[in-house]
């Protein structure tokens, strides 16, 4: 039996970590339930990743119609907020989660500026017991993470990094106040999402960007802009019929592939491109179905691209600086809101820091390997994050038998779904797990579905007078190995990415972290697993 220094406070059916779209749905819909459940969220406000990542630029890259709760949420908030913009930028998204929060009165269930340290499961009395940074104790039958995949900062170990003399931050801890830029040299690392979103921004009132990249990533263009009045209407009116349809296609997105790319001939293909690439938006990655797996395939894709890049980057150096060489789709494509043109700007610069390397940083400077310096007032480190494992491992996790969870996913994340991990009952990990399909689909749409995935099997376990249960390793086993089928079966693994780890051995692809076989297709697993439909988890 487990036991804590300081005493518990309080008792809930359920804890939930992270104010996020995940934290905040199951939250509200526990309490539906008539389940008791508090939320810890570290931040001071709601919103998850929209409260953290308020750098210059941040907006959405679904379209804001179905980047947000939906009629399962709520029935009557899915048909109330108009969205201003084609994709919602990071203050209106903020707005939208505060206005979520007071609607619902959901705040009186959640712990602003509250950090967990450590949840430890005790098998006899079939309980977790939460501390918190803060120092408080609790107890809950279910503990749910639904702390992101992308929400441990990954801040390069530069040397002299913390010698800098200006502001200096990571993306995602962007200070609330802003910055002004004007008349500032600014040096931004990284050229993922956040990088390519933040150069254009801050290029219009900075004195000077240099944008320092690595390995270029590959963009589509986004094509923002504010909504008609009537459209926001014609979409509220059918926005039942838009999500149900989604919720059916390998994105979650409502729309779904033509075809194969090689099936097509060359000039519909590229009529398929063209069309895709003036609408704008993530329909260009469900174009064709075989591009993800066919390196012919993917090559179309690429020679688009590529060509692209060419007419809209003037100076050929740095259209070669920007081009991407990993083939399309193994890294999560960002959309772009003018980086390409920005790249035109005077004051704009590209530097190569994969042939020449940040050697260190100086109190005023970045320099490379061959010594060439950089000067910076300030710098902006748009370097991703430690994905899926890193807020995971950042707390105690202990599950029976005192059994951490770093220590059981040593060599690898196990998990079935990337749900729940055997040894730790009752820990639902939303949208959070290894090997789930968040980088293909659509946020809310899976958030949404694991979560109900969740809820149902915790008022099966109530109703049948069950007090825990856990996937058996067999389970784990049989999901991972299907998992590897199909990620091993696309070119994934050929890159290296926030979704994808080294290799275990010289022989073996790299490992791929999430689920690339579909919405639709996991949800399937899910439901072949769904409570008491099965006997891949032991019940107690
Ligand atoms: P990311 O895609 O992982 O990109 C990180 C960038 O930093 C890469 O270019 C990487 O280079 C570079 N980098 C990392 N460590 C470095 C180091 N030590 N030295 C130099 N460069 C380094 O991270 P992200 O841009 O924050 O985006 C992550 C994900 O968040 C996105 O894929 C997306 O899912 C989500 N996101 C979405 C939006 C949106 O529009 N809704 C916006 C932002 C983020 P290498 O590629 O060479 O490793």
């Amino acid at each position: 039996m487990t036991t804590t220094s300081h005493s518990v406070e309080a008792d809930y059916d359920a804890i939930v970590i992270g104010a996020g779209f995940s934290g905040l749905y199951i939250l509200k819909r526990l309490r539906d339930l008539g389940l008791s459940a508090r939320l810890y969220e570290a931040g001071s406000g709601v919103g998850g990743a929209w409260y953290w990542n308020r750098y210059p630029g941040a907006r959405t890259d679904s379209d804001s119609m179905i980047y947000c709760f939906s009629e399962w949420f709520d029935e009557d908030l899915v048909r109330e907020w108009g969205w201003r913009e084609r994709y919602s930028s990071q203050p209106e998204l903020e707005r939208y989660f505060n206005w979520v929060a007071d609607r619902l009165d959901l705040r009186r269930d959640i712990d602003f500026d509250t950090r967990l340290r450590s949840a430890v499961y005790d098998e006899q009395a079939a309980l977790w017991t939460l501390t918190t940074e803060q120092g408080s104790v609790a107890t809950a039958r279910y503990f749910i993470p639904a702390v992101g995949a992308l929400s441990d900062p990954n801040v390069p170990d530069f040397p002299g990094l913390a010698d800098f003399q200006g502001p200096c931050h990571h993306s995602a801890q962007f200070p609330k106040d802003g910055i002004d830029f004007a008349g500032k040299r600014v040096a931004v690392i990284g050229n993922g999402a956040t990088g390519v979103q933040i150069v254009p921004e801050v290029a219009k009132t900075a004195d000077s960007v240099r944008h320092f990249i690595r390995n270029p990533c590959h963009l589509v263009p986004g094509r923002n802009h504010v909504l008609a009045e009537a459209d926001v209407e014609a979409t509220k009116e059918a926005i039942t019929e838009i999500l149900g349809y989604s919720r059916n296609t390998f994105g979650g997105f409502p729309y779904d592939f033509l075809g194969t790319a090689l099936d097509t001939s060359p000039a519909e293909r590229q009529a398929a491109y063209q069309k895709s690439w003036e609408q704008g938006g993530f329909t260009f990655l469900f174009l064709f179905a075989d591009v993800l797996a066919s390196r012919e395939a993917n090559d179309t894709t690429m020679d688009f691209l590529r060509e692209k890049i060419r007419t809209l980057v003037r100076d050929p150096a740095t259209a070669g600086l920007v081009t991407p060489t990993d083939p399309w789709l193994t890294k999560r494509p960002p959309l772009e809101h003018g980086y390409y043109s920005a790249l035109n700007r005077d004051n704009v610069h590209v530097v190569d820091i994969k042939a020449n390397p940040v050697d260190a940083v100086t109190s005023n400077a970045i320099r490379l390997a061959d010594g060439t310096e950089h000067e910076a007032d300030v710098i902006l480190l748009a370097t991703g994050f430690d994905s899926y494992t890193g807020s995971l491992s950042k707390i105690a996790i202990r599950g029976r038998d005192e059994l951490p969870l770093t220590a059981r996913w040593a060599d690898r994340p196990r998990n079935h779904l990337g749900l729940m991990s055997a040894k730790f009952p009752n820990m639902f990990m939303l949208y959070c797990g290894p090997y789930n399909p968040a980088p293909f689909t659509n946020g809310p749409t899976l958030i949404e579905q694991q979560a109900e995935w969740i809820l149902d099997w915790i008022q099966y376990l109530d109703a049948n007078g069950h007090v825990a249960m856990e996937p058996t390793e067999a389970a784990e086993e049989e999901f991972f190995a299907l998992h590897s089928e199909i990620a091993n079966s696309t070119l994934i693994p050929e890159t290296s990415s926030w979704w994808t780890r080294a290799a275990a051995g010289a022989d073996e692809p790299r490992l791929v972290m999430s689920w690339a076989g579909g919405f639709p297709e996991y949800r399937r697993l899910c439901d072949v697993n769904a409570a008491g439909k099965t006997d891949h988890f032991v019940l107690r």
